[in-house]
């Protein structure tokens, strides 16, 4: 199974965030969650086709609750309180 599809089949079972999914992965360092999203966004695209579809629950400040927009990305910042304490976005797979 290549990586790509070993998180499909991840996310077919569950949701994760982009840091579960890179322990789930074995990814370590710096650029793991980044290399997640980068597969993320090609996932959605073939899931199309595939008549499925990529739930996103979006990215939240854990100061103010702020909600971000349900998108493949990883915000740094909250754009009202300027916290960096930011809840991942969680993502899973279902059925259109
Ligand atoms: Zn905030």
């Amino acid at each position: 199974m290549t990586r790509r599809q070993r998180i499909i089949s991840l996310l077919e079972g569950r949701d994760y965030s982009p840091s579960e999914l890179a322990v789930a992965l074995g990814l370590r360092g710096r650029g793991s969650r980044r290399l997640v999203i980068e597969e993320l966004k090609a996932i959605q695209k073939v899931l199309k086709r595939e008549g499925k579809v990529l739930r996103i629950k979006p990215a939240e400040c854990k100061r103010c609750g702020f909600v971000f927009r349900p998108e493949i990305n990883l915000p740094s910042r909250c754009p009202k309180c300027k916290s960096e304490w930011i809840e991942e976005p969680r993502f899973k797979i279902e059925p259109r």
